[in-house]
Order: C-alpha cells, then sequence, then structure tokens
C-alpha cells in the first residue's frame, strides 16, 4: 500500500504513476488517482497491477497546474473491489489513505443518519464525507480539515482535494509513513517513502506523528498535535536509487 501526491505545473498524470510505480514493492491490490485541473476532477481506478490502471488512464492527459493524489490499496476494511479502490469522493472533494480508522463505523453510522449515501465497504470513506460535513459548518477548508483529523482514531497517512480550496493538498500523519519534498519549481510530492521522489525533489520533510496541514504552490503549513504551527524540517534528497 502506498500513496502519492503532486502539486504542479508538470506532468501530473506521469508523476502519479510513476510514483505508485516506486511503491509498487509494498504491496497491493488495487490503485487509483484522482487530478483536479482547471476546476474538474478526473478520476481513475483499477484492480490488480498498475498496467491496469495506465490502460484505463491512457487518454487522460494532464497539462498546466493540477493537483494529484494517487493509492495503492491493500485492503482491509471491503474486498479489493474498483469501489473500494481509492481515491474516495464525497461531494466534491477526494481523499486516499494508508492504515485504519478504528472508530469508522461510529463515524459512519452518524453521517448515515444525517442523509450520506456511501459508496464503498471501506473504513477510509467516513474520511471525505466528515470533512465535507465539517465544512459546512467550519469557516475554512482548513478548519474543517483539522476538525476531522482530530475526529479520527487509528494509523494513518491521508490526503485530501476539494474544489472548496483547489489549489491545495491537505494532509495528515499518524502511524503510517509519509513525506513531502520540495524543490526549486513550487513543485510539492508527497509520498509513503522517499524513491518517488528522486529526481523531482530536492529536500524532503518527514512528517511525524500528528502531523498535519497542507500545501500550495508558495506555502507549507505544518502543525503538530497540539495544533501548534512548526517548521519543516528540510534534509538534502539523495538522488541515487
Ligand atoms: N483501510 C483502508 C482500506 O481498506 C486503506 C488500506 C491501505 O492502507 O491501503 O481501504
Amino acid at each position: 500500500c502506498g500513496i502519492v501526491g503532486y502539486l504542479g505545473e508538470k506532468n501530473t498524470k506521469e508523476i502519479l504513476l510513476e510514483g505508485l510505480k516506486e511503491l509498487e514493492y509494498r504491496g497491493y491490490d488495487s490503485a487509483g488517482i484522482a487530478v483536479l485541473q482547471n476546476g474538474e476532477f478526473s478520476n481513475y481506478k483499477a484492480i490488480g497491477k498498475l498496467v491496469n490502471l495506465e490502460e484505463k488512464t491512457k487518454d487522460f492527459v494532464t497539462s498546466g497546474f493540477a493537483v494529484g493524489i494517487g493509492h495503492t490499496r491493500w485492503a482491509t476494511h471491503g474486498k479489493p473491489t474498483e469501489l473500494n479502490a481509492h481515491p474516495h469522493l464525497g461531494e466534491s472533494s477526494y481523499v486516499v489513505h494508508n492504515g485504519i480508522i478504528e472508530n469508522y463505523a461510529l463515524l459512519k453510522k452518524e453521517l448515515m443518519a444525517d442523509g450520506v449515501t456511501f459508496l464503498s465497504q471501506t473504513d477510509t470513506e467516513v474520511i471525505v464525507h466528515q470533512f465535507e460535513k465539517n465544512l459546512k459548518i467550519e469557516k475554512s477548508a482548513f478548519e474543517a480539515f483539522a476538525k476531522t483529523i482530530s475526529e479520527l482514531n487509528g494509523a494513518y497517512a491521508i490526503l485530501l482535494t476539494t474544489k472548496s480550496q483547489p489549489k491545495t493538498i491537505f494532509f495528515a500523519k499518524h502511524g503510517s509513513p509519509m513525506l513531502v519534498g520540495v524543490n526549486s519549481d513550487n513543485e510539492k510530492f508527497f509520498a509513503s517513502s522517499d524513491t518517488p521522489l528522486i529526481g523531482h525533489a530536492t529536500d524532503v520533510n518527514y512528517f511525524e506523528d500528528g502531523d498535519y496541514g497542507f500545501v500550495s504552490s508558495d506555502e507549507i503549513a505544518i502543525f503538530d498535535k497540539n495544533n501548534t504551527k512548526k517548521e519543516a524540517k528540510y534534509s538534502k534528497l539523495s538522488q541515487n536509487k
């Protein structure tokens, strides 16, 4: 299982698919990507090997600024089907997640009582619906995301993109690995390990448990588990595989 994310102006599709390939060794049963480009989402999922996802996306073209998230899934809740593959959609947001949301059943019950329809059997899907529930109450997408993270128990590396704040990727890490990489072209790269970032990012920050926040072209905002803003701790990324 693995996670990748990209925000920048280069070939978003290729960067996501190549990044997922670098994470294949971690094992997976299905894969998917979601790209937000010119205000519209494109989403592709496939069970089995990444070649199936490559085949499905062969006519999909990205150009210019885009944000994208990608995932290889190792099913824990819900069978390895296309419907259960990530990214998971809410009304206008997509999420990818590695790990397990321990309290998903309770959150799902509350959301269903509010009239939310679930499309998958995963624990992950509660994250995106809980975020959108909070979006209706909170002042900003960031506050809605922060509230959502505070309501989750379990292990997670999470990336979320939303039309409500389109040029942004929201992230959270607790118990599953994730890092962010940067370069002088204002590109931002997320992944579960550093190999997908080689050849792209020059400097990387490994998130600590409890870290969450967001990135845009010109900002990386990281908060710790006590909601205190902290600086990224960059190290040079070795460019040898
Ligand atoms: N628990 C989630 C699922 O079953 C994520 C699994 C993973 O880490 O890939 O969909």
